[in-house]
């Protein structure tokens, strides 16, 4: 055979008949046509396994295997899958033809062959299958590179929202096609749950805009933990440029993301103890900042030094070194997330605590929304605790501790590189001063930590040395000037820090529940001095005790109260409770039912500071109330200030409709109590008439005014 001929097409024909074969020859040879014979379907199916044909043509009627059966068995080969068949049919009957095709036939031909005719039409059935096999080639690269770069493509109908995926799409969402259906609903429940959202708000902009985007989601398909793709959508538009349908690729990134992910830590975090290294810290830093100046609130900034660290590498090696700084990360970071302040913090969205290493045994610590600049003292006093634990690394014995700088913005800086400078420039005092300390940038805020920290400690000693004291002011009723009752105010003779007002002390007892204890022995006290009095003939007064919330909330406080007057066996009218606005605000069922229980004991209940807080009419009318005392702020400036006479007016007038008693505080001149007499006013306390006083001047004030009064009856 010569060479060219290789390339001709080659026909096997399978026919009982040799005259077939003869006429073949003969005009498909000169048409350029290779052939090769078969004279049953055995034969031919042997021969069609050897020599590969372009085209086969399959006598229906041949004794022994019939044409169909030929022809479904060649469409079973390997190569016969697409392979063009053509069945000559005896006569044109319809269910020959049918059976044909059932066999798997690409077309029929009936005898007596017209082989003029039939030249042309092999030549148009092997061209057609070159293309289809072209085609198919095609098809299996293109979807061997979308399973190599495991991206598939997809189209959507925007009629019905019918979906078309490729199989590698099929392959990355983990469905069958054969069970799958492919709705772009079925799609969104394979989306994860907080991506939904996202995927479709995309699609939606996709359609309003009809430009072309791309985005990345996670899937929600079991098999995997964080599967993410990307999608990209572009739009299919129909002859008259209107939108039909969707089309896009989708991959799978999720190696992608992974990498990223540690090329991120790479970048970020601090490879030994995996904390935010110096450039994350900054970042967080920038957020920080950013946060606290459109909010108008405090942060501090923390810089740690470990005290002693270099000594500890060089005596037990930079393994050693290694560990413990990883024991100092993992002891502050748990530390804080346990500690009182973390959760104090974690009620804020905003609000957060990051630890970063800066580098060598340097640590910097990012307090967000701090409440009061103390705090970030009390955060560093717990660090120094936590480090204290450490006792020893891989079984050598260390002491560790390190020394502090603390900077608060706004007052220590306006910018990240201040404040961070600033910090370190109080560690660096810190380090001074010895191990283990800690200092603010701002030596005020030292003088005011020291100071808090002192009366802390001698706290501890203020009841059991007997060092507190009621002062009473008192109340008098605002026409006759005569005393009516008396506030107890609390005093505190120190021992160590001299005598101390309210203001002093009260608000850092409230913090650290001292005033648990201290409100206690207040009510007791009074108690106790109402009896003596009792006793003592000395007549009746009402004496206000102030309560603090938190000693409100506290789980036993009615049934203490209970004891105390059972203590004494007073009769409960004479107490009243100077409640703040902060503890009816709380307006929760546990307020409102301690209230009934209290009024129920007898005892009357007084709002204290009136008007400053978040005054409103619903809890004047739900709390069993008797008297309002009108803050002094009020009081002040009547009646030159017009606008404090509206308010004190309204009070006074908003009091008497509700029939509750009132009582200005603050009263100083006899302007101010002249226009509280003539608005209605009960009750007056104030300067002008006395300043709270210890109870033995209370009681010759008191004493003396009665002394006055019998005289004036009696004439003389
Ligand atoms: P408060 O209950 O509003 O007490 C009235 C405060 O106003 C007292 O201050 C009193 O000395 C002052 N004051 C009275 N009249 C005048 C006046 O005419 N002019 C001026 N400028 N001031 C006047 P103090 O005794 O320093 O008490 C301050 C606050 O400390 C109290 O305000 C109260 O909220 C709190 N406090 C006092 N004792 C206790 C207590 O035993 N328990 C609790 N939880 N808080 C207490
Ligand atoms: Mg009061
Ligand atoms: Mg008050």
């Amino acid at each position: 055979m010569k060479n060219s001929e290789v390339t001709l097409p080659l026909v096997l024909i399978i026919d009982d008949d040799p005259t077939v074969h003869l006429w073949a020859k003969r005009h498909l040879s000169i048409a350029g046509f290779r052939l090769v014979s078969a004279l049953n379907g055995e034969e031919g199916i042997a021969i069609f396994q050897t020599c590969c044909p372009d085209v086969v043509l399959i006598d229906v009627e041949m004794p022994g295997k019939d044409g169909f059966t030929t022809c479904s068995e060649i469409r079973r080969l390997p190569n016969g899958k697409n392979i063009p068949i053509l069945m000559v049919t005896g006569t044109e009957d319809a269910e020959r033809v049918a059976l044909s095709f059932e066999a798997g036939a690409t077309d029929f031909v009936v005898k007596p062959i017209n082989w003029k005719v039939l030249m042309h039409r092999l030549e148009y059935m092997i061209k057609a299958s070159g293309i289809l096999h072209q085609l198919e080639q095609s098809q299996s690269r293109l979807s061997k590179a979308q399973k190599m770069a495991k991206l598939g493509n997809w189209e959507m109908s925007i009629a019905d929202y019918k979906l078309h995926w490729s199989d590698e799409i099929y392959a990355i969402f983990e469905q069958n096609p054969d069970s799958f259906s492919a709705h772009f609903n079925a799609f969104l429940d394979l989306v994860h749950d907080n991506d939904k959202l996202l995927v479709i708000e995309a699609f939606e902009k996709a359609l309003r805009n009809k430009t072309p985007l791309t985005f990345d989601y996670r899937l929600n398909i079991g098999s995997v933990d964080d599967r993410y793709v990307e999608q990209q959508i572009e739009m299919i538009f129909n002859a008259q440029n209107q939108l039909t349908g969707l089309t896009g690729t989708i991959q799978d990134i999720s190696e992608r993301k992974v990498h990223e992910q540690q090329v991120r830590h790479l970048a970020y975090y601090d490879e030994i103890t995996s904390l935010p290294n110096r450039a994350c810290f900054l970042n967080l830093l920038a957020k920080a900042l950013e946060l606290a100046k459109r909010n108008q609130r405090l942060f501090a900034v923390l810089f740690m030094d470990l005290d002693g660290f270099k000594a500890i590498n060089d005596s037990f090696g930079h393994q050693v070194g290694d560990l413990l700084l990883q024991e100092v990360a993992a002891k502050i970071s748990e530390g804080l997330r346990r500690s009182d302040i973390a959760s104090r913090y974690s009620l804020d969205q905003h609000s957060s605590i990051d630890v970063a290493r800066l580098g060598g045994d340097e640590f910097t610590i990012l307090l967000n929304e701090l409440t009061q600049p103390e705090d970030a003292a009390i955060v560093a006093a717990n660090i120094q605790k936590w480090l204290g634990e450490i006792t020893a690394i891989d079984e050598n014995q260390i002491v560790i501790a390190a020394s502090i700088g603390i900077a608060i913005y706004p007052q220590d800086g306006n910018d990240c590189e201040e404040l961070l400078k600033n910090a370190d420039i109080a560690m660096y005092h810190a380090k001074k001063a010895g191990k283990g300390h800690s200092q603010f940038f701002h030596e005020d805020m030292n003088l005011k930590v020291k100071k808090r920290q002192k009366i802390e400690s001698c706290m501890q000693q203020a009841l059991s040395n007997n060092e507190l004291r009621l002062y009473y002011q008192p109340v008098v009723n605002a026409a006759t000037g005569m005393i009516i009752g008396a506030e107890a105010l609390m005093r505190w003779e120190s021992a160590q820090l001299g005598f101390l007002p309210p203001m002093d002390f009260i608000p850092l007892a409230e913090e650290n529940g001292f005033i648990i204890k201290f409100g206690e022995w207040a009510i007791r006290e009074a108690c106790r001095q109402h009896k003596q009095w009792q006793k003592q003939g000395m007549g009746y007064l009402t004496i206000a005790v102030n309560l603090s919330s938190s000693q409100f909330n506290q789980a036993n406080f009615i049934p203490m109260v209970q004891a105390i007057l059972d203590e004494y066996a007073v009769d409960p009218g004479f107490l009243v409770f100077e409640l703040t606005e902060t503890i009816l605000m709380a307006d929760t069922q546990k307020v409102v039912d301690a209230l009934w229980k209290l009024k129920e004991m007898g005892i009357k209940l007084s709002v204290d500071d009136f008007g400053v807080g978040y005054s409103s009419l619903s809890y004047l009318k739900k709390f069993p109330l008797d008297t309002l005392k009108i803050d002094r702020s009020f009081v002040k400036d009547i009646p030159g200030n017009l606008d404090d006479v509206a308010i004190v007016k309204a009070i006074l007038m908003l009091a008497n409709t509700l029939s509750l008693h009132t009582v200005a505080e603050g009263v100083e001149n006899e302007q101010q109590r002249e226009f509280l007499v003539n608005n209605n006013c009960d009750a007056i306390q104030g300067f002008l008439f006395a300043k709270p006083m210890p109870v033995d001047e209370f009681k010759h004030y008191w004493q003396a005014q009665a002394d006055n009064k019998r005289s004036e009856t009696c004439g003389i």
